[in-house]
């Protein structure tokens, strides 16, 4: 069973259609959800996912567009009816937190959770770090101050080989350590490598959450070999001279990106309303980058 999922809530653009709904996403790690984008109706699609409002902890905007934050004052005021306790944080820019404080005043007052606001930055910078997973901004270009978020695992233990721990005498107190990569002294001072009492971690996996902004050559370094990178697709090829106005991508230019950071996987989505055949986005990128995924509402993509 997966322990970090990538869950597609909605993949639409400004315009909202019949077939998709405004950005959103929840990147489930071991158990916490954290959601990226919380376009209108979020709550509504994360219910439909069948996800717990009581393991959403943090959310991270990538931008001050409505399509990215209109399903907030909803998602906030439903927390507030469930007696949910804790405290969520809110990434945002300096007027996300102005713009947004004021409506939880207006409408969520007296809510029986702490809301906390991180002010981000347009620049690199690591803004959420806990002993399984760190996450990372990086500026993105639109048009206004944006930022992608990158989530990276920490190191995994080593793998304990119970039956070798057991033939040297090591003491269960120990185990934790020698996951750690100590090594095992015997009482007679007998040394015991490390390497002969376990196995090498599991790799560890990273995700990349690209929206919006225009394509952006340089950014590929920046985000690495990832294991799952969504990038805007907000428009195909036919479009290519409007993309870069906008402060979008193609889906051409989201390939290139997955194919120039060497990531496994690249996840479509944010489509532009004047288009009625997601495959269309899978077919000029796939051209360019072979490993890609249609983005579509309730899709639910494991990264192991
Ligand atoms: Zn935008």
């Amino acid at each position: 069973m997966s322990t970090f999922i990538v869950h597609t809530l909605g993949c639409g653009s400004a315009k909202p259609t019949p077939r998709h709904q405004p950005s959103c996403t929840v990147v489930e790690h071991r158990g916490n959800l954290f959601m990226v984008d919380c376009g209108e109706g979020a709550q509504l699609a994360f219910m439909r996912q069948r996800l717990h409002l009581s393991r959403l902890s943090h959310i991270f905007l990538t931008h001050l567009h409505g399509d990215h934050v209109f399903g907030l004052p909803g998602l906030i005021g439903t927390l507030g009816l469930s007696q949910i306790g804790g405290s969520l944080t809110i990434h945002t820019f300096e007027e996300g937190r102005i713009a947004l404080t004021s409506i939880f005043d207006t409408f969520s007052r007296n809510l029986p959770f702490e809301v906390h606001f991180n002010v981000i930055r347009p620049e690199e910078a690591v803004i959420y770090d806990s002993p399984s997973l760190s996450i990372r901004t990086v500026p993105l270009r639109h048009t206004l101050p944006a930022v992608g978020y990158i989530f990276e695992e920490k190191p995994r233990l080593r793998h304990l080989r119970r039956d070798m721990c057991d033939f040297h005498g090591v003491p269960v107190y120990m185990f934790n350590r020698i996951k750690a990569g100590e090594d095992f002294t015997r009482p007679d001072g007998t040394v015991i490598p490390n390497h002969l009492l376990t196995a090498p971690p599991s790799p560890t996996l990273s995700y990349a959450h690209i929206s919006d902004t225009v394509y952006m050559p340089d950014l590929a370094p920046r985000i690495g070999p990832v294991d799952l990178l969504f990038h805007e697709t907000t428009y195909l090829t036919d479009h290519a001279a409007d993309a870069p106005k906008r402060g979008h991508s193609t889906a051409a230019q989201a390939a290139m990106v997955a194919r120039d950071a060497g990531a496994k996987r690249l996840l479509t989505g944010h489509y532009s309303s004047r288009y009625d055949d997601d495959e269309a986005f899978v077919r000029e990128a796939s051209a360019i980058f072979p490993n890609v995924i249609a983005g579509r509402e309730g899709l639910r993509t494991p990264l192991d």
